[in-house]
């Protein structure tokens, strides 16, 4: 069946009247309609009204490789042709997981060569938690299982992810978290930095928030401390130079594990493979999905450091954890065709040494003096932009996210898909994007904002 027969009002229809979205009001939904994309190719995705618009998301934050690669529906068939299931449980695997495992082995840091395979970021991170609270009880210490994560994280939905999340809308649904999860103060300098504060020492503060809430657990109850390098759906939050650095001192320091959440990160955006080599950490455990298939199908890979998996390995016996779809070859098919083409055709390089640093010139220059932009910033392919009702003091406008929203609306209007978080605008485009796509986006930005003001 063909939703070509269809139009698109008979689409909306059936979308209205029977398919729940994620993070969506629905009444709010029925009344605006969805909007339904139906095609996409390299940067662009279109809608049923045929309108082209310049995808600065990247989807959700995973089309790294950008729309339209035939290699990747070439993988995704040859290995559907073969083999389009067979699990990774009961001593088998198939041929693309194993193949898979060995080429993220490869491109991880050096101590990192296991991995764990699932379908979404909500999984492995449900995954990693369970895994390094089982680590501390296999060497003998169960009491070590607290986690420590930051406000405004974004971990993922299921119950786990969501109480290692520290999103307060979502805490209030959640109905019951999962015990000994607690939350600190997260590294967002343009709300939190004192007057006068230097980046530096605003890094420093935010992380002895981290010690703080160590040695008030009590080091030995301590099992680890998670966070997104660059927190995303927060609202791409960078944290100073100094932050990361010094939460792998105190992590060293009291026997916390660390562990990564690169779900965005991964995968070029940052310019290297992985965020954990652009901020020079060792993480224990680095959970990643997106950027991995592009997705172009649902995969997720926790990648977990030598030290967790010699234990796992050499003291666990059967770890009683796992998905149907642990392993599922065609998506490991497809990622491991999508990791070749970043390789081939050096988008990360590009990242590093051309786009990302272009896109916060470009940023800075054609809309860093809007009358409605507090800040702008950058890292990699990643842009985060404050929408402020007065530059001089930050005051925001009123209710709280609804500007920003209206940008965002003006900007998908004049050819540009964006999010807003609360009051924060934000890009995270293909890694395919060039110097002359930054530009056009950034004129489209300029515009909605001009239309806002
Ligand atoms: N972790 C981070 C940092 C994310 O941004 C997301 C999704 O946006 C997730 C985890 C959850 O991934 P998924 O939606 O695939 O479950």
């Amino acid at each position: 069946m063909s939703y070509q027969n269809f139009s698109r009002e008979q689409m909306q229809a059936m979308d209205a009247a029977h398919h729940l979205h994620p993070f969506t009001d629905h009444a709010d939904l029925r009344a605006a309609g969805s909007r339904i994309i139906t095609r996409a190719d390299g940067p662009y995705v279109y809608d049923a009204l045929g309108n082209e618009i310049l995808d600065a998301m990247a989807g959700l934050w995973c089309v790294n490789a950008g729309y339209g690669r035939k290699e990747l529906v070439d993988a995704a068939t040859a290995q559907l042709e073969e083999l389009p299931y067979y699990n990774s449980f009961f001593r088998c695997t198939t041929p693309t997981p194993a193949l898979l495992a060995d080429r993220l082995a490869r491109i991880a840091p050096d101590h990192i060569n296991q991995v764990f395979f699932g379908s979404s970021g909500s999984e492995a991170n449900d995954t990693a938690l369970r895994l390094v609270r089982h680590y501390w009880a296999l060497e003998g210490r169960p009491e070590k299982n607290i986690v420590i994560s930051r406000d405004w994280a974004y971990h993922g939905s299921t119950i786990a992810a969501t109480s290692l999340g520290g999103m307060a809308a979502m805490h209030e649904q959640l109905y019951g978290a999962v015990p000994n999860i607690r939350h600190v103060m997260c590294p967002y300098a343009f709300e939190l930095a004192e007057p006068g504060e230097s980046d530096r020492d605003f890094g420093l503060r935010a992380a002895k928030a981290v010690e703080d809430a160590i040695v008030e657990a009590g080091p030995d109850n301590v099992a680890a401390f998670i966070g997104e390098p660059i927190q995303g759906a927060g609202g791409v939050k960078i944290p100073p130079a100094s932050y990361w650095p010094e939460i792998q001192r105190i992590c060293d320091r009291y026997d916390v594990l660390l562990m990564l959440d690169e779900v965005i990160t991964g995968y070029g955006r940052t310019g290297e493979w992985f965020a954990a080599q652009s901020m020079d950490i060792a993480p224990d455990t680095i959970t990643t999905a997106k950027g991995l298939t592009s997705g172009y199908q649902p995969l997720s890979a926790l990648l977990v450091g030598d030290r967790i998996a010699k234990t796992l390995v050499d003291k666990g016996g059967e770890f009683y954890h796992g998905y149907t779809y642990s392993g599922h070859p065609v998506a490991c098919a497809v990622a491991l065709a999508n990791l070749e083409i970043i390789e081939r055709e050096g988008l990360i390089d590009r990242v590093r040494e051309d786009t990302g640093p272009y896109l916060g010139e470009a940023l800075t220059a054609g809309i860093g003096d809007h009358p409605l932009v507090g800040e702008v910033r950058t890292f990699g392919l990643l842009a985060g932009i404050e929408i402020v009702k007065d530059r001089d003091t930050r005051a925001r406008f009123e209710p709280e996210g609804h500007a920003a929203s209206v940008v965002r609306d003006h900007a998908i209007e004049g050819g540009l898909m964006m999010r807003a978080v609360m009051d924060t605008m934000i890009l995270s485009p293909p890694l395919i994007w060039t110097r002359e796509t930054i530009d056009t986006a950034v004129d489209r930005i300029r515009a909605a904002l001009d239309k806002a003001a």
